[in-house]
């Protein structure tokens, strides 16, 4: 765990939150419970599966709305996520990861 000082937040709300560490260059997502690292390749790779999800692929019943089940970077994490869900972590992931961009442009 590197000091929080190296840490960057490219994106929050209420119940999220996308940072990016300095020390070992990963992002870190917060999500309601979940929490997850990635490196950047992952986070595009997260951001792509994420964009491809479609209404048949809610299938599991949970707190009585349909959700789907995705895997995180590390394969025994998952996400469980509803569609609102998904709407949502596809706009934090795909802002993080342009801000990121910027970032990179500014500071290399
Ligand atoms: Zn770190």
């Amino acid at each position: 765990m590197c000091d929080f000082s190296n840490y960057i937040t490219l994106t929050e709300t209420a119940a999220s939150q996308i940072t990016w560490c300095k020390g070992c260059r990963t992002f870190s997502l917060s999500y309601k419970c979940c929490c997850a690292s990635f490196t950047e390749i992952e986070m595009r790779q997260f951001c792509s599966v994420l964009r491809e999800l479609r209404g048949e692929n809610y299938s599991y019943m949970f707190n009585d709305k349909p959700h789907t089940i995705i895997k995180g970077p590390c394969g025994y994490i998952g996400f469980c996520l509803s569609e609102e869900d998904t709407i949502e972590l596809i706009r934090l992931t795909s802002e993080a990861l342009s801000i990121f961009q910027a970032f990179k442009i500014i500071y290399s």
